[in-house]
This record gives C-alpha cells, sequence and structure tokens, in this order.
C-alpha cells in the first residue's frame, strides 16, 4: 500500500522540481508552491558533475541538459598568461561511463528543462504563492496558503533553498546559514576551449567551464571580511581588479568588462554561506530536503547534485519502507553522508584557500571527494 497519496512540496528549485517529478512518477498526486511568479534563478551557469549527471538521467532530463549546455571530459591547467601546462583527465561517475564527466548549463535553462519535465510528470504548479501557516496531526498536514486557499496532503516537502521558511517548522532553534568568508563572481563569457579550464594565478584562481557550444561561465572566488553588500554597477571594476594578475584570455576578459566590450556578461556577485544540519530532516510529515539542510560552497560543483540525489533517495525510500517515519528517518540515514562530504570538503577548501594554505592538501581534499562522489548512490 502507498505511504501517501498527495504530497505538497514548499520550492521549485532544483531539488523541488526534482522531487515532483520522481514523486509524480510513482503516482503520487504532487502540488508545488513557487514564490518567484516568474520561476526564474539568476542567469549564473551552473556545474553539473559526473554524479550529478547521473542523477539527472535518473530524472530523465540528461539528454536536454546536455544538448543544452557544454560538456568535458579533462581539465586543462593553464598559467596566468593562458599558456597550457597540464591537461587533466576527469573520470566520468561509477555507471554513468557513457556520459560526459561534467557539464555545464545557464541555470535559467537547466531551471526551465526542468519545469518542463514537472510539469509533463503531472504535478500541479502555482507560481507567486507560499504557505502561510502548516497545522500538522496523525494523519495529515493542513496548509494555508498566501492566496487564501487551503489544503491537506499527507506530506510536506520543503525544498525553499538555503533561507528556508519551512524549516523554521520543523527546526525552529536553527540559527542560520553561516558567512564561508568568501564571495563569488560569475560571468558569462565567449567559450575558448574545448576543456573544463582553470588558470592559476598568485593569489587568484579563475576557471571557466563551458555552457553551451559557444558560452562558457568565469567563476572566481576572493576572501572577504563579511557579508557585505557590493552594489552592482560597482562589479565590473572590482571583478577586473579581482583579475589583475591575469595576461592572455582571462586579461582580454578583464579588459573587456571595463571598456564594455564584453557585451552581455550577466555579471553576478554572491557572499557565500552555508551549513550542513545533523539529522532527523523531519517533524512528523513535513520534510527537508536539499539547501534548506545541507548548503554548501561552490568549491566541489556538487551543491545541485546533492538536491537532486536527495531528491531521488526521498521518492526512492517513500516507494519501498513500510511506515512514512522509516521512510524519512531511511532518507536522511542513506543520504546524510554524501551531503555532508560535500560540504565539509567545500568548506575546507575554501579555508584553505583563505589561508593561503597547501595547494597539495587543497588538491587531495577535491580528488578524494570526487573519487567518493563517484560511487553509486
Ligand atoms: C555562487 C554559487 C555557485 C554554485 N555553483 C554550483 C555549481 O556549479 N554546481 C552545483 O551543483 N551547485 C552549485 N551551487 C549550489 C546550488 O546552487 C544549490 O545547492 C542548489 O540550487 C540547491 O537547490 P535547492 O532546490 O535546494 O534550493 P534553491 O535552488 O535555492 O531553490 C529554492 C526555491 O524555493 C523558492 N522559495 C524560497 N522561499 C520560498 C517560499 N517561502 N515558498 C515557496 N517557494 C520558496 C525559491 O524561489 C527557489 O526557487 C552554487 C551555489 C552558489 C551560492
Amino acid at each position: 500500500m502507498a505511504l501517501i497519496h498527495n504530497v505538497l512540496i514548499v520550492g521549485g528549485g532544483i531539488g523541488g522540481m526534482c522531487a515532483a517529478i520522481q514523486l509524480a512518477k510513482q503516482g503520487i498526486a504532487v502540488d508545488l508552491v513557487e514564490i518567484n511568479p516568474h520561476w526564474a534563478p539568476d542567469g549564473a551557469g551552473i556545474t553539473i558533475s559526473g554524479p550529478t549527471l547521473r542523477g539527472l538521467r535518473k530524472i530523465g532530463v540528461v539528454d536536454e541538459v546536455l544538448r543544452e549546455g557544454g560538456s568535458w571530459r579533462a581539465i586543462d591547467v593553464c598559467d596566468a598568461n593562458g599558456k597550457l601546462t597540464r591537461t587533466v583527465p576527469v573520470a566520468p561517475a561509477t555507471g554513468a561511463e557513457d556520459l560526459p564527466s561534467a557539464a555545464g548549463i545557464l541555470r535559467p535553462v537547466l531551471a526551465d528543462i526542468l519545469a518542463k519535465a514537472t510539469q509533463n510528470a503531472g504535478a500541479k504548479v502555482r507560481l507567486g504563492v507560499s504557505f502561510q501557516s502548516m497545522e500538522q496531526d496523525e494523519e495529515g498536514v493542513d496548509v494555508v496558503f498566501t492566496d487564501g486557499s487551503r489544503g491537506r496532503y499527507d506530506l510536506v516537502v520543503g525544498a525553499d533553498g538555503v533561507n528556508s521558511a519551512v524549516r523554521k517548522l520543523v527546526l525552529p532553534d536553527f540559527p542560520g546559514p553561516q558567512f564561508s568568508g568568501q564571495g563569488s563572481w560569475r560571468a558569462v563569457v565567449p567559450r575558448l576551449r574545448e576543456n573544463s579550464t582553470v588558470y592559476m594565478g598568485k593569489t587568484t584562481k579563475a576557471g571557466m567551464n563551458p555552457i553551451s557550444a559557444s558560452e562558457c561561465y568565469l567563476f572566481v572566488l576572493d576572501k572577504r571580511a563579511g557579508m557585505d553588500f557590493i552594489p552592482a554597477e560597482q562589479w565590473p571594476q572590482k571583478l577586473a581588479e579581482l583579475l589583475e594578475e591575469f595576461g592572455g584570455q582571462v586579461g582580454d576578459i578583464r579588459r573587456g568588462l571595463l571598456d564594455g566590450s564584453l557585451g552581455d556578461h550577466r555579471l553576478l556577485y554572491r557572499p557565500l554561506a552555508g551549513h550542513m544540519i545533523k539529522a532527523p530532516w523531519h517533524k512528523g510529515r513535513i520534510v527537508l530536503l536539499g539547501d534548506t539542510v545541507h548548503a554548501t560552497t561552490p568549491h566541489l560543483a556538487s551543491g545541485a547534485g546533492i538536491a537532486v540525489e536527495g531528491a531521488i533517495v526521498l521518492a526512492e525510500e517513500l516507494k519501498r519502507r513500510y511506515s512514512l517515519e522509516g521512510a524519512l528517518i531511511a532518507y536522511a540515514g542513506r543520504h546524510y553522508d554524501r551531503a555532508r562530504l560535500v560540504v565539509s570538503a567545500s568548506g575546507r577548501m575554501g579555508q584553505i584557500e583563505q589561508a593561503g594554505g597547501s595547494l597539495e592538501e587543497h588538491t587531495r581534499v577535491m580528488v578524494d571527494a570526487q573519487e567518493a562522489l563517484r560511487a553509486p548512490l
């Protein structure tokens, strides 16, 4: 007998949409509410690691992601002037050897692909709507929505991101995400190389990952004193300052940022914050998913990947267990380790970068974590 017949998902990001798709495939009636009336994430690029591609194949969208995005099987390491010093092959995820080792795509393009899949799976989506209140009893959760409508659900999934409102109902004492000490800069630039590329400056590392046949996104992390607000009009100048030590291709981008010749670079700055919350991740019939419980810095490019995997594991456990409580405990139990690995290894890499620490340790933390993540779910 099915454990649940209907579910409300709060939040239509990567995790929420993947959960909606997997649960709808199991015949569960899915309602999804997304507070953003345009259902549109920021315009940055995102890296889809090999394990994430494997997860997206299970969700049913990997072909489209690879068609619309860019992909690679190796990383070119270049010096600050763009001279290639070595090429490092990247292994694909176990069980997904036929897929590329990693891919990149614009977030709005990925969101569109997942949004179509969510609707095709039969989930009912309402945009510009959130919950106003939730009351649960033994048998279900009564929800009042911000548009005044009401519903009763067997399960509510909080997938409303790092500053989750649903989390306040499950973990009222959680103080909120912690600033990591770094800020992230991302811009869309022309694709110059086949592979993912990292340019090694003395103090700064600039990465470029393909997001389509013709474009890449440039990403740079810098050490910051706090969660400071930087007005958007200052972003080109600030990023150009960070890229000062680079010549070659990155130097050209730097000049393009300053003189406007780079065109529509969709530059974004964001201070980084995160957390890894201990299980249990549920209270009664309300359960948390994705960044609500494990928000990571982007060093391993795997935050979205663990949101996808969390959605897959939650759906699988709801299908194979005999009690809802058992399924929700099993979901967190099975998923916790991989999520914690991503958050803690990414955090350690950030600490090493801020302290100007050992490049050897940085590489070892990254390689060990990537290898562990390639193992089957
Ligand atoms: C700078 C940066 C770069 C990153 N790069 C990568 C990368 O390259 N690869 C990677 O795998 N990961 C990356 N990540 C991590 C990744 O973006 C997140 O882990 C992922 O988006 C989490 O998905 P989510 O669905 O849990 O949350 P979100 O994507 O935050 O989605 C939450 C959704 O809930 C909605 N919402 C919020 N509040 C409410 C409410 N009250 N009611 C209804 N809806 C609500 C939001 O509008 C949003 O649509 C990066 C993160 C950062 C900060």
